[in-house]
């Protein structure tokens, strides 16, 4: 999609720390992290946010969730992760292209705020 900011990533038009790549998703670092372990795990496709994803592409939503863990096994965090979809810009989400947080690394409080 045009204008875009995490489909020019996917796409690789705008860089990014990708750490982990499978036939559906991409992973790369938050360019702001909030924990030492902070990746956003995106699908290729683009899709508006989680609901829309799963709707639309249940495989490939499963795949976030899988490649999440991947990554929190890779960066030592196998049983102690967070995972977050914020959905609406009243709940945070800037970026209109689904994605997935992987936070670890420090304590994780609850509830999230
Ligand atoms: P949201 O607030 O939509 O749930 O999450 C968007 C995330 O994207 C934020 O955590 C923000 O730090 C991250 N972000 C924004 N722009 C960029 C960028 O250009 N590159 C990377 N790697 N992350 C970005
Ligand atoms: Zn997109």
């Amino acid at each position: 999609m045009d204008d875009c900011l995490f489909c020019k990533i996917v796409s690789g038009d705008i860089p990014a720390e990708v750490v982990h790549t499978t036939e559906r998703t991409v992973a790369f670092r938050d360019l702001n992290p909030q924990a030492p372990t902070h990746v956003l795990v995106v699908p290729r496709d683009h899709y508006a946010n989680a609901a829309a994803l799963a709707a639309g592409d249940p495989e490939a939503s499963a795949e976030l969730v899988r490649t999440a863990a991947a990554v929190a096994a890779a960066e030592g965090y196998a049983d102690d992760y967070r995972l977050v979809f914020n959905t609406g810009a009243g709940a945070g989400q800037t970026v209109f292209h689904t994605h997935l947080h992987l936070l670890a690394g420090r304590d994780l409080g609850w509830p999230p705020g």
